[in-house]
């Protein structure tokens, strides 16, 4: 048995979400993507912390549930405080197995941030602190550092970041039991991070709308309950991650957005951290700070099923692109054109989930209903065949299913083939 989770979510209140994320369309789009449980989002915001009671039913075992959909109450706050001489802004995700307890974390909350105010508050207290005011409250409350690459937020960032666990939870460290990879990085890269070896690594989508949901997720091993979940995390009971390819996140390559520089950890070696372009200092990206950490290397392979293994028995992951990414691909139009919100809409209804059409539908049936060109781009995806000009400095990079379709697209372009 397993399930699916995606537990970085957010409401209609917190800053830069869609006012479609309601109760009603979260369960719907868990369903349309393959999501058996969902974060709540955002519980120290009173307005939506009432609309979760309203709308959610408890079913006992610390989990709740609309519409067949489960969900974890689940919050991220944005902890800032100045920890070990610097000023430290890290981006943690939050965990209660009941509606008092989350009373309780709120109520103990609400002196060191403006809770109503954004669903992802500013709260004034280190990682350590906020951890240790959870388990205060209830010993079953756990955290996970959320996007642990992202320069400005992440707990490994290179703007404010630590360079390990140890040195941010120091002696809480074995409280902690997961991390999130961030779009910007795949389990691979995590795995090359000794201090990360005694942690699970999960991917969840960080969804701004109901339509990105599950564009990360991960598949935890038993049945959905708050407390297996817990010890699913602790014990590393992970099936497997469901990761975008890592170049497609914002962060991956160190850059200035402005003026249009994207480098690799190679080509900052080679030409230093400053922006050949404005002279100032680049926002070094996740693969930057990936190389800084990393202290082994990796060798990973590809099965037929198009999981990627490691050496080290730990769970395993595969890379995915959207399906409407590769219907508008598959006809030529963009990625917001209304037949592709149709054609991705009828092929959930007649084949599954999102998840099962990308990952396991038979690709003759894909064929069948949606045609021969989108099922083509399915098994590519499958295969891992798809190409990548990677993002930096806050600018999504983009994947390319066809790259060779692409106009003006040559051997040494910016496209780079993965495999
Ligand atoms: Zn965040
Ligand atoms: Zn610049």
């Amino acid at each position: 048995m397993s399930y699916t989770a995606d537990l970085h979510t957010h409401s209609p209140y917190a800053h830069g979400t869609s006012r479609r994320l309601t109760f009603e369309n979260l369960a719907k789009w868990a369903r349309i993507k393959g999501i058996d449980l969902l974060a709540s989002g955002d519980f120290t915001q009173p307005v939506w912390a009432a609309e979760t009671r309203a709308k959610l039913r408890d079913t006992g075992d610390g989990l709740f549930e609309r519409s067949g959909v489960r969900f974890i109450l689940g919050a991220e706050v944005n902890c800032s405080a100045v920890h070990n001489g610097r000023r430290r802004r890290v981006h943690m995700l939050m965990f209660a197995p009941t509606i008092g307890a989350v009373e309780r974390v709120t109520a103990a909350l609400s002196s060191k941030g403006k809770l109503e105010w954004d669903g992802r508050p500013t709260i004034r207290m280190t990682p350590r602190q906020l951890l240790e005011t959870l388990l205060g409250v209830d010993e079953r409350c756990f955290v996970i550092p959320a996007h642990l690459w992202t320069p400005h937020f992440g707990l490994y960032g290179s703007k404010s970041g630590y360079d390990s666990l140890e040195e941010c939870f120091e002696d809480m460290t074995d409280r902690v039991h997961a991390v999130e990879t961030g779009l910007s990085s795949e389990p691979a890269m995590n795995w090359r991070v000794p201090s990360l070896d005694h942690v699970a690594i999960v991917s969840f989508s960080d969804a701004h709308s109901p339509e990105k949901l599950g564009r990360e997720l991960t598949v935890v091993s038993g049945q959905p309950s708050y407390d297996g979940l817990l010890s699913a995390l602790k014990t590393q009971a992970i099936e497997y991650t469901v990761e975008f390819f890592p170049e497609e996140g914002k962060y991956h390559n160190s850059g200035h957005r402005k003026c249009g520089v994207s480098m690799s950890p190679q080509e900052t070696a080679a030409r230093g951290e400053r922006c050949p372009a404005c002279g100032r200092k680049l926002t070094l990206g996740v693969l930057h700070r990936v190389e800084e950490l990393a202290r082994r290397r990796v060798e990973t392979r590809m099965d037929a099923d198009g999981l990627t293994h490691g050496p080290n028995g730990r769970p395993s992951f595969r890379m995915l692109v959207s399906l409407s990414q590769i219907i508008a691909e598959a006809r030529g139009v963009g990625l917001g054109a209304k037949t592709v919100r149709q054609a991705y809409l009828a092929m959930t209804d007649a084949l599954g989930s999102e998840l099962d059409i990308l990952t396991a539908a038979p690709i003759a049936d894909i064929a069948r209903a949606a045609g021969e060109k989108v099922a083509d781009g399915v098994s590519r995806v499958r295969r891992g065949e798809v190409a990548i000009e990677p993002g930096f400095d806050g600018q999504y990079g983009s994947a390319r299913v066809w790259p060779d379709e692409l106009q003006g697209a040559t051997e040494d372009g910016p496209w780079r083939r993965l495999m």
